[in-house]
């Protein structure tokens, strides 16, 4: 309202306002419900909306719970093959501890066994050895000679077996002849002495037939004698084919020559200690 006269308003106008004003609270009221509904939907909006939002993260929840299950089933799973991929390297690296004991003490038998071979080898060489020394200390000082006092060098027999063989069919032929004269010259003294005893009626001591007869049978028996020592040789020579030391010097062992088994096989020194030994006669 303006300066001035207050208007008076007319019924009808009066009227008209309040129809206007009904209308317009009308309006205002239509306005006001469909806010209401505006907002009321507006709220089942936000409401449905935080439903949808509730229930997808509900299900974005269970989806995480599901998958934190899933994983930790995976987890324990892989806890299990781990802790079983563990058991089966324990139990191998048991296994493997166990064979290399075993190798380990195999190995170390092994080793025992061959330092004990590799030992008597050893002792074994060295024995060899040192008898070695002791042969060669020995050819290099000699054999004594017993007949000359000399040392002289060993040397072993070059005869082979056919060799000896010849030598002892001569010697056993030497000793048939040897036996038989002995026997004769033995014979011949027993003859002798028989016509010296029968005689010493007959012949004269004066005519020296009796010392004649006496020492014709004396030189009789000497032979006999001789010649059984011969055979006596001849025996001690076939003991020698016997043993395998036929043809060696007795006295030294230096190989007695062929040519001299070939003259005398009943040789048992060398020409070399034979005349040492008359020379010492
Ligand atoms: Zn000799």
């Amino acid at each position: 309202m303006g300066v001035g006269m207050p208007k008076k308003s007319s019924p009808r106008k009066a009227n008209s306002k309040t129809k206007k004003a009904r209308a317009k609270s009308l309006t205002l009221a239509k306005k006001a419900a469909a806010k209401k509904v505006a907002e009321a939907k507006k709220k089942a909006l936000a409401a449905k909306k935080v439903a949808a939002k509730k229930a997808a993260a509900k299900k974005v929840a269970e989806a995480k719970k599901k998958a934190l299950a899933a994983k930790k089933v995976a987890e324990a799973k892989k806890k299990a093959l781990a802790a079983k991929k563990a058991a089966a390297a324990k139990k191998a690296a048991e296994r493997k501890a166990e064979a290399d004991r075993k190798a380990e003490i195999k190995r170390a038998l092994f080793e025992e066994k061959e330092r004990l071979r590799l030992e008597a080898l050893a002792q074994a060489e060295e024995e060899r050895r040192a008898k070695e020394e002791a042969a060669a200390a020995l050819a290099a000082l000699g054999t004594r000679c017993e007949l000359s006092g000399f040392y002289v060098k060993p040397s072993p027999s070059e005869l082979t077996s056919a060799t000896v063989g010849q030598l002892r069919e001569k010697l056993v032929k030497a000793k048939e002849e040897l036996e038989r004269k002995a026997n004769e010259f033995l014979a011949e003294a027993e003859a002798l002495a028989r016509e010296r005893e029968g005689g010493d009626t007959q012949f004269d001591e004066e005519s020296g037939d009796g010392d004649t007869i006496n020492t014709e049978r004396e030189r009789d028996l000497l032979l006999s004698a001789s010649t059984q020592a011969v055979v006596e040789q001849i025996d001690q020579a076939l003991e020698r084919i016997k043993k395998g030391t036929y043809g060696a010097c007795t006295p030294a062992g230096r190989a007695i020559p062929l040519e001299r088994l070939e003259a005398i096989p009943w040789a048992d020194v060398c020409v070399d200690c034979k005349s040492r030994a008359d020379r010492r006669r």
